[in-house]
């Protein structure tokens, strides 16, 4: 018996049999055309992944289907052959000519500016393993496994992984890997619970295993307390899924007010993912993933891709967030001058005016994806009115020389979250200019409670269902319920039962929460009575901690 510590990678939870799949080093030997037969071991990886990728796109999983077309074309890509010809002429025999290309083809996409081909950077390596070992004629296929089993490896390729079948694997588990590798995407979309990055998984040699992709536990050979509980979680997460799949796509009530819960996204990856849940649009699109980790700031023209993408994606509302970088999130390229307070600094809003081209390109791009479907926009950090009315002016003014242009646009609704406490207690006077509020409750509470967000030893003061964060909550939906101006909730809390419960009853009509949350929001909306609203009310009025709101209402909430 062992308990190991993996990081979840697909949720999940699976008992069984296990079978470890032995992925020994393949060596080659002599080839009489070497370049001929690397390019023709090429085609042929291509054609398998190529299939692969039909047969995923085919069942509607896009995402999986995306990774194994990218490798598809690396795979018949010339640059393989040529690399590993240019090292074999340089004298290298053909195992060490393989291993020089693949560490060159790594490093070269890694340092392209572009975040799509420096993410393909990882996909070579794989490649380049399938091909050597058609190469020497050595298969590792996980398609025929005949006894459903747990699957332990070193490592999984994204074409192992997409070709489990998810009735005979029950789950796997590997030693390399992280929640957002393109194995643990793959696993998602196939709901195959998975742990990755599970230290010394092959040294245990287990006949059995346990484990949970929620929390990343694998247990070799379980003792009959284990696989007692984990079999509580088995019925439990079927049950459990079972009613969430119930609300999936429905349009959500709490008592007679419509709720509707969106997607938070940072990625075009996340888009699928909240298609698949089928969310109720966006509510947050985290724009930083093009602006940080990499040398230059994204072209206009990239950004619109992204924001088209998700924007005909749905037909509810995508609400893009514009940049949020400076402070902790600096991008090098700006070159902001290091801060004691970076909280407290330049950031978000507070950087426009000096990057007035930076914020046009995006503000330009957000207009242009809107041509394809209703879009928002909204501005982080905002503390004055004047700071959401440079933003307005510019949008007004980019807008007017689209149309006088010629380029195709769309009108958007301008949005300010509410993350610095001036804006709730000043939003009477935000109601009259804004078209939406969108609380970001992460930043509010940080705000708030004068409390770094990133200080975990500070974690006491970061529950956002403390009754002043709340009462800014519940005084920035009275302002815009007044005017019509609606207002949503887009931080971590809007994900916690017990707080979108809080939410819904202070008048807050939008939730927007990770893909995975959103069935469960919308589940919990549904089963309760929507006369907790009133003691929501009363446990405000006279709790003076989080602490006492949490365990007044936990034992309230009726579970999805
Ligand atoms: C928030 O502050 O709650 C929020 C949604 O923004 P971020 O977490 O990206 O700062
Ligand atoms: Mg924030």
């Amino acid at each position: 018996m062992a308990e190991l510590q993996g990081v979840g990678a697909s949720p999940g939870v699976a008992t069984g049999p296990v079978l470890a799949l032995t992925q020994d080093d393949v060596t080659l030997g002599d080839i009489d055309d070497p370049t001929a037969a690397i390019a023709a071991s090429g085609t042929a990886v291509a054609a398998q992944l190529s299939a692969l990728s039909d047969s995923a796109r085919a069942s509607g999983r896009d995402e999986a289907a995306d990774v194994l077309n990218a490798q598809s074309l690396i795979a018949e890509d010339e640059m393989i052959v040529d690399a590993v010809a240019e090292n074999l002429d340089s004298g290298s025999d053909l195992n060490t000519a393989f291993e020089q290309a693949t560490a060159q083809l790594e490093a070269m996409l890694a340092s392209i500016p572009d975040p799509y081909l420096a993410a393909r950077a990882a996909d070579v390596g794989e490649v380049m393993n399938a091909i050597k070992r058609n190469l020497a004629g050595v298969e590792t296929s996980t398609a025929d496994i005949t006894t459903p089993s747990i699957l332990i490896a070193h490592e999984l390729t994204a074409a192992e992984t997409a070709e489990l079948d998810p009735e005979m694997v029950l789950g796997f588990a590997t030693e390399v890997g992280g929640a957002t590798s393109h194995v643990a995407i793959i696993a998602r979309s196939l709901s195959v619970p998975a742990v990755v990055g599970v230290p010394d998984l092959l040294a245990t040699n287990p006949s059995m295993a346990a484990l949970d992709g929620s929390t990343g536990e694998f247990h070799a050979d379980p003792s009959k307390d284990v696989l007692d509980d984990f079999a509580d979680r088995v019925t439990q997460q079927s049950a459990l899924q079972a009613r969430l799949d119930k609300v999936r796509g429905m349009k959500v009530n709490f008592g007679d007010v419509a709720i509707s819960v969106a997607a938070n996204i940072a990625s075009t990856d996340d888009v699928a993912r909240a298609v698949g849940e089928e969310s109720d649009g966006v509510g947050l699109f985290r724009t930083e993933f093009l602006f940080l980790e990499t040398d230059t700031p994204p072209t206009e023209d990239e950004q619109f891709e992204a924001y088209k993408l998700a924007a005909s994606s749905w037909e509810d509302t995508v609400v893009i967030r514009t940049f949020d970088i400076g402070g902790d999130k600096p991008a090098e390229y700006l070159d902001l001058p290091a801060e004691e307070n970076p909280f407290l600094g330049q950031r978000g809003v507070r950087i426009y005016d000096q990057f007035p081209d930076l914020i046009d390109g995006q503000l330009r791009a957000a207009l242009r994806a809107a041509a394809h479907g209703p879009v928002a926009v909204m501005v982080p950090m905002v503390a004055t009115l004047d700071e959401f009315r440079s933003v307005k002016a510019r949008v007004d003014r980019l807008s007017g020389e689209l149309k006088t242009n010629g380029v195709e646009c769309g009108d958007i609704e301008l949005g300010v979250m509410v993350e610095v406490p001036s804006v709730a207690l000043n939003a009477q006077a935000f109601a009259q200019e804004v078209d939406f509020f969108s609380i970001g409750t992460n930043d509010l509470t940080q705000y708030t409670m004068a409390a770094d967000r990133l200080m975990s030893s500070l974690s006491d003061l970061h529950d956002p269902l403390h009754p002043a964060v709340i009462e800014l909550c519940r005084l920035t939906a009275a302002a815009g319920n007044e005017r019509g101006v609606s207002t949503s909730v887009c931080g971590l809390a809007a994900a916690d039962p017990v707080a979108a419960v809080v939410f819904a009853s202070i008048g807050i009509t939008k939730l927007s929460v990770s893909a995975g949350s959103v069935n469960l929001i919308k589940a919990t909306l549904t089963a309760q009575d929507p006369a907790i609203a009133e003691t929501v009310h009363e446990v405000l009025a006279t709790a003076s901690s989080a602490a006492q709101v949490r365990e007044a209402l936990t034992p309230l909430l009726v579970q999805p």
